[in-house]
């Protein structure tokens, strides 16, 4: 299939959301594009042979972003709370989970094409111009658009040594599925009573027909997600704590609240499952576009599951000693969207000493390097001093040591990847045994004693994290 539908990531098509007035977001796509590739955040996979449609491979500094963001995730959503356990479910398991859960009937986007350069899109990703007529996006043919056909979005594979459709096997939409046929396994080995959750990391896949968006979009991809299930009376009272809950971990990463909506679904917007739905959008620099779905999912999952496996999937209400299905609100979010969202809205340009800087302003607890040690000169009296400040620090935070060129150089450098603060050993640090701090944001320094960095270094990162409000404070 061609990809004509998005040459243009930014300006093609309301692909990512809504079109909208501009936000304050100073950076589009191209500029984190090539700022991911030039400081090693985000690669076109496989490069070396042209890439490949849709897929990204993440370098050194993109993996320590993924990696926080993950740990901030399950931290946030399991390590801190006792009503919610996790699983890692198979990615490739009994493709009757996909009939069951409705995926192999419904879960399709409308695809058209083009009569006359044949490029494919999604028909919900098209808008008349201002005469109301469409165009081909990719070469610009008024009316040329032929009759939308149902898409299954599924990405499929045969599973064992015989290549026949008995072996039809499916690749993971969602990770959700692995929740629901755990239920019953997790409760009884985890005891939990209602209302209880399950989350899960990993990667799902999806035959996207629009992508080029970078990593908005694309086909092989990795969310988080949570099932909670609580008692059906009480599911809606939980569908407004969870908008709430996620929305503050978004604020918590460091997105500004000014760059963040809730928005509820219409009711023709909702999917085959749910009876209600919110999602978490960000205002980027092209309009409005989904960074998580809050979907209030019913027992719709169970009730399917229990009818195609035959098994009872209820909870034994203790109180009323009545079998019920519970009814589940699911958080499910993008790590790769959260990655690329956090990156745009940190994106800044500025002037120090006349000069401009590029500077990406990163939440500490998100910045794939925390503290840079740069001593002063590559000259050798140096180096064993900055390399103890450097393992000293290790300990606790990803540390970069850098010795290289000049060290204005170094601290823009710095500055494009996020590092939230620069520790610099000088020549008077032979005789004073102290260093300089120097602060991302502010470009301010101090001067600390090496005896007292850890805690320096400790304090100055947590006036750095962003303020989360309480949850009664957030008004939806
Ligand atoms: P969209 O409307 O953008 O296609 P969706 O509503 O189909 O997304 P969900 O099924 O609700 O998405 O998935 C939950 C989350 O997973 C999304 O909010 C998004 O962050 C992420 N996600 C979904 N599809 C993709 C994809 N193809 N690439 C990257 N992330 C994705």
């Amino acid at each position: 299939m061609t990809d004509a539908a998005s040459n243009d990531p930014v300006t093609s098509s309301n692909a990512q959301g809504e079109e909208g007035p501009a936000s304050g977001m100073k950076a589009d796509l191209e500029t984190i594009t090539s700022l991911a590739k030039r400081r090693g955040f985000v690669f076109p996979s496989a490069e070396i042979y042209g890439g490949f449609a849709a897929a990204y491979d993440y370098g050194p500094l993109g993996v320590e972003m993924r990696r926080n963001i993950r740990d901030l995730w399950w931290r946030a959503m399991v390590q801190e709370r006792d009503d919610i356990v996790g699983v890692e479910a198979a990615i490739i398991t009994n493709p009757q989970v996909w009939t069951a859960s409705g995926h192999v009937s419904n879960f399709t986007d409308p695809l058209v094409e083009c009569r006359e350069c044949q490029g494919r899109f999604r028909a919900d990703h098209l808008e008349p111009d201002d005469q109301g007529v469409v165009r081909c996006p990719n070469c610009g043919k008024a009316g040329a658009m032929g009759e939308p056909r149902q898409f299954n979005m599924m990405l499929s594979t045969i599973v064992g040594p015989v290549s026949d459709e008995s072996g039809r096997a499916y690749l993971r939409p969602e990770t959700a599925q692995g929740m629901f046929v755990n239920f019953e396994n997790v409760q009884t080995t985890s005891r939990k009573r209602l209302p209880f959750g399950i989350a899960q990391i990993g990667k799902s896949f999806r035959n996207e027909i629009t992508v080029k968006q970078f990593i908005f979009r694309t086909r092989e991809f990795e969310q988080m997600e949570m099932e909670f299930f609580c008692h059906p009376e009480r599911s809606l009272e939980w569908h407004t704590y969870w908008k709430k809950e996620r929305l503050r971990w978004h604020y918590g990463l460091g997105m500004r609240p000014e760059h963040l909506r809730l928005r509820d679904h219409t009711p023709d917007e909702l999917s085959h499952y749910s009876q209600a739905t919110a999602d978490i959008e960000v205002h980027y620099k092209w309009g409005w576009g989904e960074l998580e779905g809050v979907a209030h999912r019913g027992d719709y999952d169970l009730t399917q599951h229990a009818q195609h496996s035959g098994k009872r999937l209820t909870y034994l209400d203790p109180e009323t000693n009545q079998h019920i299905v519970p009814h589940v609100v699911e958080p499910a979010v993008g790590l790769d969207r959260v990655m690329l969202s956090l990156l745009l809205d940190a994106y800044d340009e500025d002037e120090i000493g006349g000069e401009k800087r590029v500077v990406l302003r990163l939440a500490p607890s998100v910045a794939p390097v925390t503290v840079a040690v740069l001593p002063l000169s590559r000259k050798d009296t140096l180096e064993p001093t900055a390399q103890r400040v450097a393992s000293m620090l290790r300990k606790q935070w990803k540390v970069q040591y850098d010795d290289t060129q000049s060290i204005g150089r170094r601290y823009r450098r710095q500055d494009e990847i996020g590092t939230p603060l620069c520790v610099t050993v000088d020549f008077d640090t032979l005789d004073d045994q102290a260093v300089t701090i120097r602060e991302r944001d502010t470009t301010e320094q101090i001067r600390v004693p090496i005896t007292g960095l850890e805690a320096a270094v400790r304090e100055r990162l947590e006036a750095l994290q962003p303020h989360v409000p309480s949850l009664d404070e957030i008004e939806i």
